[in-house]
């Protein structure tokens, strides 16, 4: 090595090197850059193919303005653009490329091929050859207008690189996102996206909402709700999804500021958090959304990638966001207005604040820890003046007591006659399937199976993170013969399953002697397996979320099915610990719990106006 000291500067292919560090990265930075000339280039139609997830091949296809000689002479040299000539050109950037980096860091790690053609050459366009270090080439040829580029052997001359590259299957979702990002950026433009002879989508012209159902599908198109928002400053217009359709992770995310997608944590914050109690903490909304504001006030070179955005006024991107999107949830009486941790002043709100009388702390008489707050809950006497509490466990003596309540009031007894009929009768059950329960504001209607699922879920939770769980003993322990692949479940979460209660006595065969205290005994066996089922089934689908899948599992089977009959005295306990729980509107699955239509709705879907409603009796 030269240690003379002495300053040099960089030969071009080793600074182009350097900087395609930074600008192509993988196959997907190449696509990424490369459409983006295309679009830039005014092109209708893009085709792009891929081999060997591009790192055999990548080809793109424009039919855009194409370039001269002379700029394709210069399009490879570093620093050379078309699109940034002065300093106010870089204050309010509107094309994708700007910097004149990327085929310069292309041409420094691939073998580059363009062909291209500009609508004035009637004859011939021009084709350039380049390898890295080695002088460029370049021949008329005959071709079609617009341009074709061609980068082979992507990474062939830095192998550190291509060793950095993710699996195959990795390689190529991340192409994919990229590709529905443009193909949704720019309903506008004929997209081809094809891998060696297989075509991954191949779309006409059109409107977004069309474009939603060509790339990401019919169900996630029929679940999006319309958003828009218009002011001086600011244009908001896409789609969100439903929480039906929410995902477990941000694969269905887009989010574009003047036609490029970008990436900004605070506003993907601003989109999650118009949802509300309607998602839990691990779902992630589906959305296209677009933002168009005036470019100079928007800083986009913060990142080479050019993903990460700055805005001159942060909160008020922000706080528009969020409006287009919950007045998009609230037309849509998807907003059930209810802050999780307003669940208890909800539950206050809507006429249950007796409930909400004596709160009584659950305490580990082993350690002293506090478990959680359960409500007690007291019912007046005939008199009114005196209170008896009940604990709220889940203990059959207990739920015999009330149901005896209202059955002995139903046979006449006078003083339990008393009782119940000082109880307003708040809940309906329709179709052993859905309790109807009256809230200040209108009705609320609650799926039972589900709303007992995310009790029992949020339950499990807890009890897996605070370590202790109340067990009964089996008066018969069971027995049971697990097959390879649930034995393998259950080596995999058995410390996990002793934290929920169970027991086992692990010998010759494996037994159950103990189970979780408000499992039924009476079919431990299958009850157990269940679990296991699940388990595996949901750790296919979510294989990073295991504490929860653990929980959801075990919630799952513990749940009161559809089709049960409740009795008064269940449905107000399940009312009563959902409206509990931190996330009481969707299940552990992103099933929706319960379902509001207020007084305004009821008024709406009858043709009343709300203020003459009295009147037009
Ligand atoms: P940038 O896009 O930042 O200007 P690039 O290295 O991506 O830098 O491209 C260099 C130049 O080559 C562009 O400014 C443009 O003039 C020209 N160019 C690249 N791709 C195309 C294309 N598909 N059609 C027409 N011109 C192109
Ligand atoms: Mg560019």
């Amino acid at each position: 090595m030269d240690t003379s000291g002495e300053i040099k500067i960089l030969p071009d292919f080793i600074a182009n090197q350097i900087a395609a560090g930074e600008v192509v990265q993988r196959p997907e930075s190449v696509v990424k850059e490369l459409v983006e000339n295309s679009l830039d280039a005014g092109a209708g139609e893009i085709e792009v193919t891929i081999n060997d997830t591009g790192k055999g091949l990548i080809h793109i296809s424009d039919n855009g303005c194409g370039m001269s000689r002379h700029d394709l002479e210069l399009s490879t040299r570093r620093h050379a653009t078309s699109k940034v000539y002065t300093q106010d050109d870089l204050h309010a950037i509107s094309s994708f490329g700007f910097r004149g980096e990327a085929l310069a860091s292309i041409s420094s790690v691939a073998k580059l091929e363009i062909r291209t053609r500009t609508a004035g050459n009637h004859s011939h366009g021009w084709q350039l050859l380049s390898e890295p270090n080695s002088e460029i080439a370049i021949i008329p040829i005959e071709c079609p207008f617009g341009t074709q580029i061609f980068v082979r052997n992507l990474f062939f001359n830095v192998p550190a690189r291509r060793k950095f590259l993710k699996s195959d299957p990795s390689e190529f979702r991340l192409l994919n996102q990229t590709m529905i990002g443009f193909a949704l950026a720019n309903p506008e433009v004929k997209f081809f996206f094809g891998d060696g002879k297989k075509t991954i989508f191949n779309i006409k012209p059109s409107i977004l909402r069309e474009r939603i159902r060509a790339v990401l599908g019919k169900k996630v198109c029929d679940n999006m709700l319309e958003l828009s928002l218009e002011d001086e400053m600011i244009n908001i217009y896409g789609f969100a999804g439903k929480p039906t359709i929410a995902k477990a992770s941000k694969s269905g995310q887009f989010l574009f500021l003047n036609g490029r997608p970008i990436k900004n944590k605070s506003l993907s914050h601003a989109v999650f958090s118009s949802y509300g109690p309607l998602l839990g903490a691990k779902q992630h909304p589906q959305f296209v959304i677009m933002l168009e504001i005036d470019p100079s006030s928007i800083d986009i070179n913060v990142h080479p990638q050019k993903h990460e955005v700055k805005f001159s006024d942060d909160r008020f991107v922000y706080n528009s966001l969020r409006n287009a999107i919950k007045k998009s949830l609230q037309e849509n009486n998807l907003s059930l207005q209810m802050e999780a941790s307003d669940s208890f002043e909800y539950q206050k709100k809507i006429g249950n604040d007796k409930f909400a009388g004596g709160q009584e702390q659950f305490v580990n008489k082993n350690t002293g820890e506090i478990i959680g707050n359960k409500f007690s809950y007291g019912r007046a006497k005939s008199s009114g003046q005196q209170e008896r509490n009940y604990q709220n466990k889940a203990n059959i003596s207990q739920r015999m007591a009330f149901d005896e309540i209202y059955s002995r009031a139903e046979e006449g007894n006078p003083e339990d006659k008393a009782y119940t009929d000082s109880q307003e009768i708040k809940f309906w059950q329709l179709h052993n399937k859905y309790i109807f329960t009256h809230t200040e504001k209108g009705v609320l209607i609650i799926d039972q199976h589900n709303a007992h699922e995310r009790i029992n879920y949020e339950r499990a939770l807890s009890v897996l993170e605070k370590e202790f769980a109340q067990s009964q003993k089996l008066l018969f322990p069971v027995e049971l013969e697990l097959n390879q692949s649930e034995s393998s479940c259950f080596d995999e979460i058995k410390s996990e399953l002793e934290k929920l209660g169970f027991i086992f006595k692990e010998g010759d065969s494996l037994v159950i002697s103990s189970i979780p205290l408000d499992l039924k005994s009476g079919n431990a066996e299958d009850e157990f397996k269940e679990i296991l089922d699940n388990y595996s089934e949901y750790k296919t689908i979510n294989p990073t979320l295991r504490r929860d899948n653990i929980a959801a599992s075990f919630a799952c089977r513990k749940s009161i099915k559809s089709g049960q009959k409740l009795s008064l005295w269940e449905m107000e306990q399940l009312h009563r610990d959902l409206m509990n729980c931190q996330t009481p509107s969707v299940c552990p699955h992103g099933r929706p719990v319960v379902l509001e239509m207020s007084i305004p709705d009821l008024d709406k879907s009858f043709g009343r106006s709300p203020d003459n409603s009295f009147i037009n009796k």
